[in-house]
């Protein structure tokens, strides 16, 4: 191989996990090649238009994936530079401390990973200080140690979510302010680069200032002349040396024409789901069942979260521009009447009528969806699914990807529900309309049943878990495939459990700690 195809470190993928390894891994000076298949998001007024976005999913891939059955599975997920996070709602949580340990689960036994807590802790408070994260330590009851605070305050709550706040703490909750990773400087709204629109969570940030991959990892990683971008550059396989014990070629297609580079190091970071395709595809003699799959775990385990997005209407309206402030976790593990884990709650990104267009909402009675959206309250709930080695991700017979999954663990998502319902009667009565303001909750119910379906696949993890041992898992603890010396995977395959809260914070710290660990062995 000449010089223009051989590399130090290869990296696939440039999302929360393989952009955040290019920032760290740039300063080395070692020759770095990012191969991205998507390309930049194209800066435009459809960037910020709910209509674009959510209704006619202009920035989705069109890729059509099948699920158990065999039915066209439409995925919602997005191939840009800077991967996921370019849509993301900037929600960037640590898992809490005793996540990395054993837990007991209404439905089943949430194994423990083979790292603790305090090993990612630096890392955490590091990748905080990388995606500008605003926030507030000491106040959410389940928050794990810090070894800092926040590097910025948090976002304050418009009046609607304040007064939200206050009735949760008036009934002896703990509600508290969403670490978010958005440039908002609300002490100087003239020099912030954040205008805290409406249209965050989902959409790509228009003025570069949502703490995104690309914006706060790539774009800087870039400026070293050691670190080359290919987008539009599809890795399709892996190839390995007679030995099967390193990947030699990655074979990419670009432009309709295949190529091939090669590096010391090779690390996949496709996203859960694309990443356990490519190794699945990568099969050769001395790798029958896929590359790095001696295990048979690559694909398995695939996680996504029990999710459900709820609108608590009032007759009076909810103005709120940006609402992803609040979040509630008293429940995450429990509460006095029930002794297994329920789950997080928080807001998504105010919803609006062409939102709720997209899915086939259930009205309430005498209302319609814009006027549903203006007086609705917009909450996101999240529970932890389980490792199921039957959830998985597989290839078809013409390499395209199914995805077979049958939700887990449901009776705390039931359970979360319902208090979330409680509290909703108790808010303070309305000085117009007493009690009656307050209308209940409706699932949004995008496509039948108030879950998020299938498609929605935003918070894809642990189909290539790490692990101790290579009979149960396919990475060991530095995340390096067990049987292939050279390859690594540094997107959220890696998780062996899901936990509750968003995952992208703790891809971030562990794409940070894995390049540290890569670094030392480049020397
Ligand atoms: C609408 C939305 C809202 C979200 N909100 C939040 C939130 O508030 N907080 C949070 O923590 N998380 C949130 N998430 C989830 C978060 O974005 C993901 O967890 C995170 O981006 C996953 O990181 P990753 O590195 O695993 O993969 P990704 O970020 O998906 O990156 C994978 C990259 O690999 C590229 N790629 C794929 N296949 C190939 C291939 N074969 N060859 C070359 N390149 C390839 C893709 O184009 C992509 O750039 C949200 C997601 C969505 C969609
Ligand atoms: S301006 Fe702020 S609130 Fe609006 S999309 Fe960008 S980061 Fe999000």
């Amino acid at each position: 191989m000449d010089q223009a195809t051989r590399f130090d470190v290869i990296i696939i993928g440039t999302g929360a996990g393989g952009g955040t390894l290019a920032y760290r891994l740039a300063p080395s000076g070692k020759r770095i090649l990012l191969l991205e298949r998507g390309d930049y998001v194209p800066r435009e007024r459809d960037n910020w238009e709910t209509r674009a976005v959510n209704l006619e999913g202009k920035y989705n891939t069109k890729e059509v994936w099948r699920d158990r059955e065999g039915e066209a599975l439409h995925p919602h997920t997005n191939y840009y530079v800077g991967g996921n996070t370019k849509f993301y709602g900037a929600a960037l949580f640590r898992l809490r401390r005793e996540d990395f340990g054993e837990l007991k689960h209404q439905g089943g036994i949430s194994p423990a990973w083979p790292i603790g807590y305090e090993e990612l802790e630096p890392y955490y408070t590091e990748a905080e200080r990388l995606y500008q994260v605003h926030g507030e330590r000491g106040v959410d009851p389940t928050d794990p140690p810090a070894s800092g605070p926040y590097p910025h305050p948090p976002v304050s709550h418009e009046p609607r979510i304040q007064a939200l706040a206050d009735d949760l703490a008036r009934l002896g909750l703990r509600p508290f302010h969403v670490p978010l990773g958005v440039m908002l400087d609300e002490g100087n709204p003239r020099r912030s680069r954040c205008i805290r629109c409406g249209t965050c969570d989902g959409h790509p940030c228009l003025v570069y200032a949502k703490s995104d991959a690309q914006v706060v990892c790539v774009d800087p990683a870039l400026e070293h002349p050691n670190v080359t971008l290919l987008t539009g550059a599809h890795v399709r396989r892996l190839l390995t040396s007679a030995s099967g014990r390193e990947v030699t070629t990655v074979v990419v297609e670009r432009d309709g024409i295949t190529e091939a580079y090669s590096a010391d190091i090779v690390v996949v970071s496709c996203g859960a789901i694309n990443s356990a395709a490519l190794l699945l595809r990568s099969t050769s003699a001395k790798h029958p069942r896929g590359l790095a799959n001696g295990s048979d775990v690559v694909g398995r385990h695939y996680m996504g979260h029990v999710n459900s997005v709820l609108m608590a209407l009032s007759k009076c309206p909810n103005p709120t521009v940006f609402q992803k402030t609040l979040a509630l976790n008293d429940f995450y593990f429990g509460s006095e009447d029930w002794d297994f884990p329920m789950g997080h709650i928080s807001f998504v990104g105010k919803l609006d009528g062409e939102t709720l267009k997209a899915g086939a909402p259930a009205i309430a009675p005498g209302w319609t969806l814009d006027l549903m959206a203006k007086h609705s309250l917009d909450f996101w709930l999240t529970s932890e699914d389980l490792p199921d080695p039957d959830n998985r991700v597989t290839l078809d017979r013409d390499g395209n990807i199914v995805l077979a999954y049958q939700p887990n663990n449901e009776e705390g998502h039931r359970r979360l529900i319902a208090k979330l319902k409680a509290l909703m009667t108790q808010q303070t009565k309305c000085r117009v309309h007493g009690h009656e303001c307050h209308e209940g909750l409706f699932a949004r119910s995008l496509f039948l049943g108030q879950r998020i379906p299938l498609a929605g696949v935003a918070h894809q993890n642990g189909t290539i878990r790490f692990g101790r041992d290579p009979r149960t898992s396919a990475l060991d603890p530095a995340c390096r495939a067990h049987e292939v010396d050279n390859l690594y995977v540094v997107d959220a395959s890696f998780f062996p459990t899901s936990g509750a809260v968003n995952p992208a914070l703790t891809i971030m710290a562990n794409a940070l700690r894995v390049g540290d660990h890569i670094r030392a062995r480049l020397g």
